[in-house]
C-alpha cells in the first residue's frame, strides 16, 4: 500500500514486489505502478484517449487516480470495452461496433448497410508494443490468465476486478479475434466463485472453440519496432555481468543507448 499526493491509496493486488518493470506489472496484475504512470501521464490524456476508443460512459468524477484501476463512476459496457481492445488488435484502428453487416433481399439488392466509423488511434508500433505487453499475462511466469493459452496461436488478456469482488473482467484477443467477457449482478453485490476468474473461464472456453482448426498465427512485429537487451534493475541497456536482463521492445529511437553501471 502507498499514499499518493492527493492522499488516494491504492493496494496491490498480490503482493508488494518492490521495483518492477511494468512488463512484470500488467503479468502479475499489479495496482499501484499504473497509478503512479497516471499520476505522470495525468487522468486527462488516458480520458481523452479512452473516449477515442469509443468509451461513452465517462463522467467528470472519473477524471481521477482511480482511473488507472478501472474505478469508474458507471463503468464501461463489455461491447465498448471489446471495441476499445479490438483497436488494439486491429493495428491502432477503432471501428465501431455492429450487430449486423447488412441485408439483403432474395435477389441480393441490399436494403440495409452498416455503416461502420474507422480511425486510427494510435501508430501501428504502438499498438504492436502494447500486445507484446498484453500477451504478459498469458505467457508470463506469474501470469494471472495462463489458463488463456491457445495452442500456436499468440494471445493477449487482461483480468479485471474492483473492490469487494462486484466484477470480474477478462478482455483479449488473438490475430483472428477480440472477445471480452464480465461476471457480475446488475446491481453490485459481491461474486463468489471457486479459484479461477469466472469471466477468465468463459473466455477461455469459447475463445478456444472458436479458434480450433485455425491456422497457426503471430502478432506480426513491425519494421520500425527495435529490439534491446535490458537491466531490469536500473533500464538501461543490459552489460555482461547484469543478473535480471530481457529483451524489450521499443518504438525507434526510444531504446535506451547507456549500458548499466551497476
Ligand atoms: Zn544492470
Amino acid at each position: 500500500m502507498m499514499e499518493l499526493k492527493n492522499g488516494y491509496t491504492p493496494t496491490n493486488y498480490n503482493d508488494y514486489l518492490g521495483e518492477i518493470t511494468l512488463r512484470r506489472a500488467i503479468e502479475s496484475s499489479q495496482n499501484i505502478p499504473f497509478v503512479k504512470i497516471m499520476e505522470e501521464l495525468t487522468p486527462k490524456s488516458s480520458i481523452k484517449y479512452m473516449k477515442k476508443l469509443g468509451i461513452t460512459t465517462l463522467t467528470k468524477e472519473d477524471d481521477n487516480l482511480n482511473l488507472a484501476l478501472g474505478g469508474l463512476q458507471k463503468g464501461i459496457s463489455p461491447i465498448e470495452m471489446c471495441s476499445a481492445y479490438s483497436s488494439i488488435a486491429n493495428d491502432g484502428t477503432y471501428i465501431s461496433p455492429t450487430f449486423y453487416t447488412k441485408i439483403e433481399t432474395q435477389n441480393h439488392n441490399i436494403i440495409l448497410k452498416s455503416k461502420q466509423k474507422k480511425k486510427q488511434v494510435f501508430s501501428k508500433d504502438v499498438a504492436f508494443i502494447m500486445k507484446s505487453l498484453l500477451s504478459q499475462p498469458v505467457n508470463g511466469t506469474y501470469g494471472t490468465a495462463t489458463y488463456c493459452k491457445i495452442n500456436k496461436i499468440d494471445v493477449a488478456a487482461k483480468t479485471g476486478t474492483t473492490n469487494e469482488d462486484y466484477d470480474r473482467w477478462l478482455c483479449g484477443f488473438t490475430p483472428y479475434y477480440t472477445a471480452v467477457t464480465w461476471f457480475g449482478y446488475d446491481f453490485n453485490e459481491t461474486i463468489h466463485f471457486n479459484g479461477q476468474n469466472p469471466a477468465g473461464l468463459i473466455w477461455s472456453n469459447i475463445m478456444k472453440q472458436i479458434h480450433y482448426n485455425l491456422k497457426s498465427k503471430s502478432f506480426e512485429e513491425p519494421s520500425n519496432i527495435q529490439k534491446a537487451t535490458i537491466c531490469a534493475e536500473t533500464g538501461l541497456l543490459a552489460n555482461k555481468s547484469c543478473k535480471k536482463q530481457y529483451v524489450e521492445y521499443f518504438l525507434k529511437d526510444t531504446a535506451p543507448t547507456t549500458y548499466c553501471n551497476k
